[in-house]
């Protein structure tokens, strides 16, 4: 065979292979059952919570992308026999809020309000035409009970943390807590300072949501766990704020904090990966500690 012929038909090989991997990325869900009315959707991009009442489907968050939320409502409604009738958004970023407009325009989408200012500020393009009868048109700013047929839903805004709008939803009578992105099981967070996210008040946002009854946690990333898990990543976050301090005065550069040692309570944890893309590790949420402890980001309005 020519030369030439052999490296056309590699690079149409690698073409090829890229496209399925991208597609098996994009097109694979799977679900999981932990109580009998309520179970988690996994897929790329945040954990879908699923939640059965005898009023329809309410789900936490819908994944990245228009053609995922398609999917997720087809899967939701298989497994509860109900329709959709309303969506809770755990924070604005687009792997917890892309799949939102594939559901029936001007259903009850909740969120806060920093959610939805967020959304406006950052993603107003992707939310216009038909797409913006799917924002969040019920805020909320304060604790809020919700009642949606015979399940009750508590919905917690935990305040500066992942973003400064982030909320936990507490499914009542099936004890489980859907935490959004305040919590990634095993996982490098990401830290969105600019969105008034942050490491050093993080810790404090997820004792609000332990003092909540539940038994299990659906996080916004990663294997749903108990509370265990979620207190070893307090320790995480109460470790990696220590550390920015230090950083900050003992005048650390940025490089040297993020080869420090001194953060060890981040044993097991696995780099977050979009396709083949590496975007949260070590060096990522070490730099965001030293980003906010020398104030070295700029907060969005
Ligand atoms: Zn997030």
């Amino acid at each position: 065979m020519k030369l030439w012929l052999k490296i056309v038909l590699v690079a149409l090989g690698l073409i090829l292979a890229a496209g399925l991997y991208l597609f098996s990325e994009v097109h694979s869900l799977r679900s999981e059952q932990l109580t009998k009315d309520v179970h988690v959707i996994f897929g790329m991009g945040g954990n879908v919570g699923v939640l059965r009442t005898d009023a329809g489907t309410v789900i936490v968050d819908t994944m990245t992308l228009k053609y995922q939320g398609k999917r997720i409502r087809r899967v939701a409604e298989e497994l509860t026999g109900k329709p959709v009738v309303a969506i809770i958004n755990s924070h604005y970023h687009m792997d917890h809020t892309h799949g939102n407009p594939a559901f029936e325009a001007g259903m009850r989408v909740i969120s806060t309000g920093r959610t939805l200012h967020h959304i406006k500020t950052v993603d107003s393009d992707y939310f216009s035409g038909e797409a913006a009868a799917l924002l969040p048109n019920q805020l909320l700013e304060n604790r809020q009970t919700n009642t949606v047929g015979n399940k009750t839903i508590e919905l917690l805004p935990t305040g500066p943390g992942h973003t400064d709008g982030d909320l936990v939803a507490l499914f009542v009578e099936d004890r489980v807590l859907h935490t959004g992105d305040l919590y990634f099981n095993g996982l490098y967070p990401n830290i969105d300072l600019e969105a008034g996210g942050s490491v050093v008040q993080w810790s404090a946002a997820i004792d609000q949501a332990l003092e909540l009854p539940f038994d299990r946690i659906i996080p916004g990333h990663g294997e749903v766990s108990g509370r265990n898990e979620m207190l070893q990543f307090q320790r995480f976050m109460n470790q990696l704020a220590e550390v920015g301090r230090k950083a900050a005065a003992e005048g650390w550069t940025r490089k040297q904090t993020q080869q420090s040692a001194e953060l060890t309570e981040d044993e097991g944890y696995r780099d977050v990966k979009m396709l083949v893309f590496t975007i949260l590790d070590r060096e990522f949420v070490l730099g965001r500690a030293w980003d906010e402890a020398t104030e070295g980001f700029e907060l969005r309005n």
